[in-house]
């Protein structure tokens, strides 16, 4: 059966150039994907796509239509095409299972699947809870949680943006891939370490703090009192979190680390036969 590979992530955080990365390399590997694009508002796709939200639903028509601003009209265009998921999935067992008329036809090892640039119009909607719960019902399904590592280099955006991504992976309960985007500005290995060793991640807020980048009184930042007390009881939350990730730097400019992320997808669609299913086929 084919993985599906689910990107999501901020805005801006690289979610479509890392899709046409790992695209293209797949191409490259003479292994075609089946790729979905569930951006309505997305102006051009950079990637050819073999379903398109664009081409059942008119984003720009429903904003006016329904009279809505832009993310009112991003969900609403999702709802829309959340009504179709029976085609969809049709399409896809189609593409994915043999076909007795041509037996010699390729059989596609990956779905990849694009999000609307904002992350909580997927995530935190029932009709991307549905397109994720039926795409997982069908094929092993796993979450690329893509982030900018640039933007995310200081300690509380870092924590910040980690605390989201579990926030993610409690909500959806699939396995996850955390994707450190655009290592050629920036390099991931501060997360990497921030993830592993404790006590790096201490001194990072330690230092932090001492250029409080929020000129907060003094006495009141994280060394002391309340926040000290909530980063220390998160830090063990995340620790958790951490243990359940696959953790990979790529670059969607460069190509760099794209091997890496696809062993980390064989990895995390084992863990979701194992793991997962189990767990999905019983609440069925
Ligand atoms: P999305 O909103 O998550 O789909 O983000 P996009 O894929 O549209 O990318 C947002 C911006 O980040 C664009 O200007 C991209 O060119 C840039 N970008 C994406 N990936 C990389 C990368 O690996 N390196 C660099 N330097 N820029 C990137
Ligand atoms: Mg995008």
């Amino acid at each position: 059966k084919p993985v599906a590979i689910v990107c999501v992530g901020m805005a801006g955080s690289g979610k479509t150039t890392f899709m046409q990365r790992i695209n293209a390399h797949l191409h490259g590997q003479k292994e075609p994907p089946y790729v979905i694009n569930l951006d309505p508002a997305v102006l051009n796709v950079p990637f050819e796509s073999n379903i398109d939200i664009r081409d059942s639903v008119n984003y720009k028509e429903v904003m006016k239509q329904y009279n809505l601003g832009p993310n009112g009209g991003i969900l609403t265009s999702l709802n829309l095409f959340a009504t179709k998921v029976d085609q969809i999935l049709g399409l896809l067992e189609k593409r994915a299972g043999p076909d007795p008329e041509n037996p010699n036809k390729k059989l596609i090892k990956n779905i990849l699947v694009d999000t609307p640039g904002q992350i909580e119009v997927f995530v935190w909607s029932a009709s991307g809870q549905i397109l994720l719960e039926s795409l997982a019902s069908s094929f092993p399904t796993v979450i690329a949680y893509v982030i900018d590592t640039p933007r995310t280099a200081s300690t509380s955006t870092f924590m910040s943006n980690m605390l989201y991504a579990c926030s993610i992976l409690y909500k959806t309960k699939l396995p996850m891939i955390l994707v450190f985007n655009k290592t050629d500005v920036r390099d991931a290995d501060f997360a990497k370490e921030w993830m592993t060793d404790y006590d790096a991640f201490q001194a990072a807020l330690a230092a932090d703090e001492e250029g409080n980048a929020f000129g907060g009184v003094e006495g009141e930042g994280m060394g002391s009192g309340y926040m000290s007390s909530l980063l220390n009881s998160m830090s063990l939350m995340l620790e958790e979190f951490y243990a359940h990730l696959s953790v990979v730097g790529v670059s969607s400019m460069t190509g760099a680390g794209v091997d890496d992320f696809f062993a980390a997808v064989r990895e995390k669609a084992d863990e979701f036969t194992r793991d997962y299913l189990p767990e999905l086929e019983r609440k069925r």
